[in-house]
């Protein structure tokens, strides 16, 4: 366990719950003074944190290559400039989300005023995970600082060298008392888990998210949950099949090499229009990665040997045998798979039960376009649905009918930079979300507070109850 830099565990080790006892307490210290809700103290973290993404970026990007094989300008496009933006939009709106927000009174509570104040929950573990290990972990601790609070990250084991630069990098730039680093894997984040937050974001998967769940039931602590599930994407006849190829590649292999929450995890689409989408499929695929992928620059690997595992295990499934019509290579030693297309796989396999995360894409084929629907709705709420389509109508029902943590049309993984939308799940894909105003609001509590003179009373309410104020 490298805990240089970061909080170091006492003799006792993970186990012993001495040392999150006295992490917690040294948070509470620090919310209790009262800094955190400043102004001036949310806004200097934050520039700390912008300081140290713009000097360490080449430290970050080695981080991210020694975790994951990540190319560099897909770790400066997906986890540097977006926690950078993420960092100037929350300096440049912050004044405004903290301002107490004036709402109309009612006849019942004439003459009152009444606001609604954003107040920091207190102490924050942020849990995040290994795939986008640099922005999943900086993005929430942003919002949690934004909105005044003391903070607690526990990045991903599964990432060790990005969760070493946050242990070792981070308290340089940011008060040390109010925001710390904790590493570790499960004894250490079981031990974190026990202890009375004020509010836990968890990012990662769906059984962690159930455990964290439970342990925060234990003292009443809210929970947000990034959580992930199958996204499908449905393809039209209709669409400029040369765009939509692109845009479904770079979402699946160009996002960590389809290791991303909101990756297509497999297609729908009509008998008749599967060719054609196939055909410009490979055409892309040969164009981003080259004929021999396993070699690319520009393909991130699997994150380590388990998952590479699980993946292969996937492809080996009987039940899938003859399917595979592009790719399908691997590498074990450099942990990496091919992009691989599968189509018209059954309904029932396991490449069709768990969520791929990783650079396999099934494709599901359909006599009409709106049976895709159906298919979707017949399973978990997905965390993204993305619909290729010039048909307005089409999109409309879409947008209508599926629900899913977040919808977008004609692109895959956009939905995620605009941070005027919120980011989260629905259902199985996760509770609560973020992004922008969102995080802001994911860290605060909204208080109302009414407040009135000693006019306007009305005898009425006040008893003995008369006949005659019963006429009223
Ligand atoms: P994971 O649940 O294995 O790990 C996430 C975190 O939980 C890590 O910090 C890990 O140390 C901790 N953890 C693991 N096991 C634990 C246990 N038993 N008790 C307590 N803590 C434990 O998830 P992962 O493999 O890192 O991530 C993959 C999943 O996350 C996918 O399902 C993906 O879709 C989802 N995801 C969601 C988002 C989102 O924003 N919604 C983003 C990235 C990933």
């Amino acid at each position: 366990r490298n805990m240089e830099g970061g909080e170091k565990l006492p003799a006792g080790g993970a186990f012993d719950g001495a040392w999150a006892a006295e992490l917690i307490a040294e948070l509470r210290r620090g919310f209790a003074s009262g800094r955190t809700r400043s102004y001036a103290w949310r806004a200097e973290q934050l520039k700390g944190i912008a300081r140290m993404i713009e000097e360490k970026e080449a430290e970050i990007m080695t981080a991210l290559h020694d975790d994951l094989a990540k190319p560099h300008l897909e770790s400066f496009l997906h986890e540097i400039s977006m926690a950078k933006a993420s960092c100037t939009f929350a300096l440049k709106e912050m004044k405004q989300w903290m301002k107490p927000e004036k709402v109309p009174t009612s006849i019942t509570t004439f003459p009152s005023s009444a606001e609604i104040i954003s107040e920091p929950l207190g102490i924050v573990l942020i849990i995040s995970s290994w795939n986008y290990p640099f922005l999943l972990s900086i993005d929430p601790v942003i919002g949690a600082i934004a909105a005044g609070n003391a903070v607690a990250l526990k990045p991903s084991e599964v990432s060790p060298t990005t969760s070493s630069f946050f242990a070792k990098i981070l308290p340089a730039y940011v008060d040390n008392s109010c925001i710390k680093v904790v590493e570790g894997s499960i004894p250490e984040t079981t031990v974190l888990l026990e202890q009375k937050w004020n509010k836990i974001f968890y990012t990662g998967s769906r059984n962690v998210g159930r455990i964290v769940m439970a342990a925060a039931a234990k003292h009443l602590t809210p929970v947000t949950l990034e959580l992930g599930g199958k996204s499908p994407v449905v393809v039209d006849s209709n669409v400029n099949v040369k765009v939509a190829a692109k845009r479904i590649a770079v979402g699946k292999w160009g996002s960590n090499s389809g290791q991303a929450c909101i990756a297509p995890d497999y297609i729908l689409t009509t008998k008749a229009f599967a060719i054609t989408l196939v055909e410009a499929l490979k055409i892309t695929l040969d164009k981003f990665y080259g004929k021999d992928p396993l070699e690319s620059g520009d393909l991130s690997r699997l994150v380590n040997v388990k998952h590479f595992s699980r993946l292969t295990n996937l492809l080996n499934d009987k039940k899938i045998s003859g399917t595979i019509i592009y790719g399908g290579q691997r590498d074990e030693q450099g942990l990496k798979i091919a992009p691989t297309l599968l189509l018209d796989v059954p309904h029932d396999s396991l490449i069709m039960d768990e969520e791929i995360f990783g650079p396999l894409l099934p494709i599901i084929t359909f006599d009409k376009i709106e049976q895709c629907f159906d298919f979707i709705q017949s399973k978990e709420k997905p965390l993204a649905a993305y619909l290729f389509t010039k048909d307005k109508k089409l999109e409309e029902k879409f947008v209508k009918t599926v629900s899913a943590g977040g919808i977008l049309i004609n692109d895959t993984g956009l939905h995620f930079a605009n941070p005027h939308l919120p980011f989260g799940g629905v259902g199985e894909s996760g509770m609560g979300a973020y992004h922008g105003k969102f995080s802001f609001d994911t860290f605060s509590h909204r208080k109302p507070v009414l407040s009135r003179g000693f006019a306007g009373e009305v005898r009425a309410r006040y008893p003995p109850y008369t006949q005659q104020k019963q006429k009223i």
